[in-house]
């Protein structure tokens, strides 16, 4: 598991999953109860106490929900974004090849954070520009981002047509892979997008594709999911 802290905003923390803590997801092939499980064994070892993470119902779409409340982990909201204006709600993303992005900002009074999932279609959307304005809505005056294991541009092989288009929508998304085949970017692109929005950016540089710790769709259609999250260190004061 990757562990990150806010540096903008003190206490709180930021981890990205690996295959040891198994596949989060409840829309793979998988026991719900071994997932329902495996999540509150991971919330436990975070030290979340009876908290739980809010995981989204992710559609590939530029949309965002705010949230306010601790809400139920299995009844979620369908959307590609979070943004918790309080800090306080523990967050999830879920991806296997995707793009799991998670934000953290300081505000005048105190701290937001936010999750994302940004695969091509949402990239390409605008989900991430999107985050970044719900922050800035919700009081953000300095925003981090950390993009986490991904697929990276030498192993996103797409059609000739998808390139083309894609590259129309988002100049200097296109590339080529390895196998000196039509390629995006997608990793690259985010960064791009994120520091152009004065977001100060950290990537895992981990391809998920080639690092087998990790799940990937492309690698096998029934993987699992890694999950990128955020949550508030329980009971910290801001100025710790
Ligand atoms: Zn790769």
């Amino acid at each position: 598991m990757l562990r990150y802290q806010s540096a903008v905003a003190p206490g709180l923390h930021i981890a990205f999953t690996s295959v040891e803590q198994g596949n989060l997801a409840l829309h793979v092939p998988d026991d719900r109860d071994a997932v329902l499980l495996r999540r509150r064994g991971l919330e436990q070892d975070l030290g979340l106490g009876e908290a739980s993470f809010t995981y989204m119902n992710q559609v590939h779409s530029a949309d965002v929900v705010v949230v306010d409340e601790p809400a139920d982990s299995v009844l979620t909201a369908t959307c590609d974004a979070l943004v918790s204006s309080s800090g306080a709600t523990p967050l999830a993303v879920m991806v296997a090849d995707c793009l799991p992005v998670v934000f953290a900002a300081a505000t005048a009074t105190g701290r937001l954070s936010a999750v994302t999932h940004a695969g091509r279609r949402g990239l390409l959307d605008g989900i991430l520009s999107n985050t970044v304005r719900g922050l800035r809505s919700a009081g953000a005056t300095e925003i981090e981002a950390w993009i986490g294991p991904a697929i990276c541009a030498s192993c996103y092989e797409v059609p000739q047509s998808m390139a083309e288009e894609s590259e129309v929508l988002r100049p200097g998304i296109g590339c080529t892979t390895r196998w000196s085949s039509p390629g995006l970017d997608l990793p690259g692109a985010a960064r791009q997008e994120l520091v152009s929005l004065g977001v100060q950016v950290t990537e895992s540089g981990i391809c998920t594709l080639e690092d087998e710790s990790y799940f990937s769709y492309r690698r096998d259609p029934e993987t699992g999911r890694l999950a990128g999250l955020i949550w508030a260190e329980p009971d910290c004061p801001t100025d710790s």
